[in-house]
């Protein structure tokens, strides 16, 4: 019998991984925004129409890319962020996998502007199903703007699977207040068709959260704080009595990475037991400091969910945490449940 066994193709390749890496608009807004935050911008506008479906664009102020770098960032496995396996255990960056923007470029039309601190001209690329239609050099400022059009074109599947655009915008606002909330020190601005929906300037953490939920939350809002020997917690929490029916405001952060947790959220659900109700859901904007060799965040592509040496103590530091805080806080039970 002949041998039937051949690699595919780089263009199908990626477009194979992007299935798994970009699964809607709001997967493309936190690729882009995390890579912004690699490369230490100090400023990040992001700007999208029609729900991402026509436009995806952020532009930073970092440090941007050689004209070589610029057109490797679209190579599979391509990064600057690891080299090593050992650095596989070390991991200060959000990215490191290398497969953010091939897989992008595999499924959309992608425009990237990038120029460096020390070069007059960037570099312009113009880049659509894997493939480079355009490269040359041009004017612009330091930083890099990648814009995302035409999302999914070539995957009909996808693209008709995508919601309604108050759905696909929900989950985009969702990344940008994750990135937002971790990144207080950034200046963040987005616009949607034009219409700016979020303007805040870098600054402390408790005034990014007043510029994402509204002033009410600056009385709202109980610190926490919690350092052992090898965990810190920092943080806020909200007062018992602002607790919500819906779960949208409660966030968890690992070395500045959001995480869901349904087991984690147990925990200060926990210490919340007997000031709210169990159908409530209290704000929280919880960071977590360890060594990056406790956690391994390789678990899946998109990194939001990643696994803890010790899991169990973890739990009990955060309720202890967030016990401590609401105690120290002096609340008294808004709830009387035996009457
Ligand atoms: P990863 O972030 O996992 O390294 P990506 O595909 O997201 O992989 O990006 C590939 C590389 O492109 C990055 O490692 C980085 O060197 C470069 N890059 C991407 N976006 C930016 C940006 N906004 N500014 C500077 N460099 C960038
Ligand atoms: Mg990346």
């Amino acid at each position: 019998m002949q041998d039937i066994i051949h690699l595919l193709p780089d263009a199908i390749a990626n477009q194979i991984a992007a299935g798994e890496v970009v699964q809607r608009p709001a997967s493309v807004v936190k690729e882009l925004l995390e890579n912004s935050i690699d490369a230490e911008s100090s400023k990040i506008q992001l700007i999208v129409s029609d729900a991402g479906k026509n436009l995806i664009q952020v532009v930073d102020d970092g440090k941007g890319m050689s004209e070589t770098d610029a057109r490797m960032s679209f190579e599979r496995h391509a990064t600057s962020k690891i080299r090593t396996s050992q650095d596989l255990f070390n991991i200060r960056t959000m990215g490191f996998r290398g497969e953010a923007l091939a897989s992008i470029a595999a499924v959309a039309r992608v425009e990237l502007k990038t120029k460096t601190e020390s070069k007059e001209l960037g570099t312009s690329i113009l880049i659509e199903a894997s493939e480079v239609k355009h490269q040359s050099p041009d004017t612009m400022n330091k930083g890099t703007s990648i814009a995302v059009k035409n999302l999914f074109f070539n995957v009909p599947a996808r693209r008709n699977f995508l919601k309604s655009n108050p759905v696909e915008m929900r989950h985009i606002i969702d990344e940008f207040q994750r990135v937002a909330l971790a990144n207080p020190q950034v200046s963040m601005h987005l616009t949607q068709n034009d219409k700016e929906i979020y303007n805040a300037p870098g600054g402390k953490l408790s005034q990014r959260i007043v510029h994402l939920f509204g002033k009410n939350y600056q009385s709202q809002m109980i610190a926490c704080h919690e350092e052992t020997e090898w965990l810190k917690i920092t943080g806020y929490i909200g007062k018992p009595e602002h607790a919500k029916k819906t779960r949208g405001e409660q966030f968890f952060f690992v070395n500045n990475r959001f995480i869901k947790s349904g087991y984690l959220n147990h925990a200060v659900q926990g210490a919340f037991e007997g000031l709210i109700k169990d159908d409530q859901h209290p704000f929280y904007a919880l960071y977590l400091e360890m060594d990056p060799a406790r956690i391994d965040i390789n678990v899946h592509p998109t990194k939001t969910e990643i696994k803890f040496e010790d899991e169990r103590s973890v739990y009990g530091i955060i309720k202890s945490a967030v016990k401590q805080a609401l105690g120290t806080h002096n609340v008294t039970p808004s709830l009387d449940f035996h009457t």
